[in-house]
C-alpha cells in the first residue's frame, strides 16, 4: 500500500512534464512561418524578399561552384540539404559514372535578373529567334520561354537552383547527365527537392518550358510561392522597373503559379 501513492505521484509528474513539453513546442507550421518571418526581417521585408531585392550574403549560405571561383547563395537549410544530396549521389552512382552534380546558378537578385531580361529584350543576348520586327508582347513571350521577369523568378528565393547544364538534351537518354536526371527523379524528394518545370503538358500548357536542370527545395519554396501569389493578388507586390513590365503584369500570375504538382 505504501508505494501506491508514490507511483501515482510519478505518473502525475510524467503527465505534467509531457503536458508542459507539448505546450511549449510550436507546431511544424508555426515553426516554419516564424523561420520565414526571421528570414524576411534579415531581407528588410517580405515583398523585398519575394522579389529578390536584398543582399544575398545577409540571408544565405555561401557555396562555391565546382571550379571554386563563383559564389552561390542558398538559404542555410537548402544549402545543407543540397550538400547532402550531392554527397548521396556520389555514394550511389554507378561505378563507371564520371559525372557529378554541381551548381550552375542559384540565388539571383532582382538586378541580376533585370540585366538578363534587358539583354534579351534589346536583342543583345541571343534567343531562339531575333527580336527584330517583333512587338513588345512577342518579345516578352520569347524571353519567357526560358527566363523569368525580374520580381517573378524563383531564383530570388534562395530555394531554387540550376544544375550541370541548361539544356534538356544533356539530361536525356544519350546525354551526359542521363544518370543524374534518373537518380534525381527517383531520389531528390528524399532531400526535399523537386522539379518545378516539368513537361508543360502536365501544367495546363501554361508557364515556362520544361527545365530538367532547375530544382527547388519544396519545404520552403512551396510556402514562398503561395505568399507571392497572395501578395500579388492583393496588389501588395507590384512589378516595376524594366522594359515590358506592363505586358508582364497580365502574365506574371500564370508564370509563378503553373508549376509541377509535386512542387506545389
Ligand atoms: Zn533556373
Amino acid at each position: 500500500m505504501k508505494h501506491i501513492p508514490k507511483q501515482r505521484f510519478i505518473i502525475f509528474l510524467f503527465l505534467l512534464v509531457t503536458f508542459c513539453y507539448t505546450e511549449q513546442q510550436p507546431s511544424a507550421q508555426e515553426q516554419k512561418s516564424s523561420n520565414l518571418d526571421s528570414i524576411f526581417l534579415q531581407a528588410s521585408g517580405k515583398i523585398n524578399y519575394l522579389t529578390g531585392r536584398y543582399e544575398a550574403s545577409s540571408v544565405h549560405t555561401e557555396l562555391k561552384d565546382i571550379s571554386g571561383t563563383k559564389n552561390h547563395y542558398l538559404l542555410p537549410e537548402v544549402a545543407k540539404q543540397w550538400t547532402a544530396m550531392v554527397a548521396a549521389y556520389e555514394r550511389e552512382k554507378s561505378k563507371d559514372s564520371r559525372q557529378s552534380i554541381f551548381l550552375v546558378s542559384s540565388f539571383r537578385s532582382f538586378n541580376q535578373q533585370k540585366s538578363i531580361w534587358e539583354a534579351k529584350y534589346s536583342g543583345q543576348r541571343k534567343m531562339r529567334e531575333t527580336v527584330k520586327g517583333k512587338t513588345p508582347e512577342e518579345i516578352v513571350d520569347l524571353i519567357l520561354e526560358f527566363s523569368s521577369a525580374p520580381g517573378t523568378s524563383r531564383h530570388h528565393w534562395g530555394t531554387d537552383l540550376d544544375l550541370n547544364a541548361l539544356e534538356n538534351s544533356y539530361f536525356e537518354k544519350g546525354g551526359k547527365g542521363f544518370e543524374i536526371y534518373s537518380w534525381l527523379s527517383a531520389n531528390a524528394k528524399r532531400f526535399g527537392f523537386c522539379q518545378p518545370y516539368n513537361a508543360k503538358s502536365l501544367r495546363n500548357n501554361k508557364g515556362y518550358e520544361e527545365e530538367k536542370w532547375h530544382w527547388s527545395y519544396k519545404p520552403i519554396s512551396s510556402s514562398l510561392r503561395k505568399m507571392w501569389i497572395s501578395e500579388y493578388q492583393s496588389k501588395s507586390l507590384q512589378l516595376s522597373g524594366y522594359n515590358g513590365v506592363e505586358i508582364m503584369n497580365s502574365k506574371a500570375l500564370d508564370y509563378v503559379s503553373e508549376i509541377s504538382s509535386e512542387c506545389k
